[in-house]
């Protein structure tokens, strides 16, 4: 679980975060929705310690990741606990797909190269990319790079999964394979954050969606709650500029 309290940060004089309280249950799909600059992505960095919070609380399975003199030991752990897809994929281009997912096992994990490369073969086989285990990132279509992103972070054996806007890079016709691979990690109780403008999926696959505006949550509930009875203008105004 994740748990926060009243978290802040701010980029020099830039209060991105303005005291952020909330929980992410083990087992639950909670999207973060808001519209550009609201501090979405800000929450999610601060969640794996690629930010710092500035004041609050912040355990991450009952560590606490708030505290300044952070271990580099304690921060492979957690990034090894919560693993993260990007929107830009963020694959390592001079390496095939086989060895990108098993480069973080190997030298993170200490896990033979056997070991790394039958576990890169099963998360492969679940995101529908066996085949393309000695393939190169720039030889993928978008929907195939995320897929293997999300296969890489897989490897690593995350109780938490990170996502910030997964969808937002690729083409419409292949939003689709990507969503849906997210959809079956969901479905088998993985925990995770989902920052995303796909509302179809926040209504059909979140437990809970939070709605970020200007640093705070403004409105946080169940996807019907949030996305058709909004109760602020300020969410009202957001969904109304969707479509
Ligand atoms: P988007 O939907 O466009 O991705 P977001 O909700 O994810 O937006 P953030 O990326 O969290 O927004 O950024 C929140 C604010 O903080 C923005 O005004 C942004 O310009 C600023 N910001 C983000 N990262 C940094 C940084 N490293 N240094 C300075 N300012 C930053
Ligand atoms: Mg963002």
């Amino acid at each position: 679980a994740i748990v926060f309290e009243n978290i802040e940060k701010s980029y020099g004089s830039l209060k991105v975060l303005k005291g952020i309280t909330g929980k992410i249950e083990r087992g639950e799909v909670v999207a973060v929705i808001g519209a550009s600059g609201c501090g979405k992505s800000t929450l999610l960095r601060c969640f794996n310690r690629l930010e710092a919070i500035d004041s609050g609380r912040l355990l991450v399975n009952n560590v606490d990741v708030s505290q300044p003199n952070f271990s580099n030991r304690q921060l492979r752990q957690l990034r090894t606990q919560v693993g993260m897809v990007f929107q830009q994929f963020n694959l390592f281009p001079h390496l095939s797909v086989l060895e990108n997912l098993t480069l973080a096992p190997r030298q993170v994990l200490g896990k033979s190269a056997k070991e790394s490369a039958q576990l890169a073969g099963l998360y492969l086989e679940k995101v529908g990319l066996f085949d393309k285990a000695s393939a190169y990132p720039e030889q993928l279509s978008g929907g195939q790079k995320q897929r293997v992103a999300i296969a890489r972070s897989l490897c690593m054996n995350p109780q938490v999964m990170l996502f910030d806007e997964p969808t937002s890079a690729l083409d419409p016709e292949l939003v689709g394979e990507v969503l849906q691979v997210m959809q079956q990690l969901a479905a088998e109780g993985m925990t995770m954050v989902v920052v995303t403008h796909e509302m179809q999926f926040a209504r059909e696959v979140a437990h809970r969606v939070i709605f970020l505006d200007q640093g705070v949550v403004v409105e946080q509930g169940s996807p019907h709650q949030v996305l058709s009875h909004p109760e602020s203008d300020r969410l009202r105004t957001f969904l109304s500029r969707l479509n």
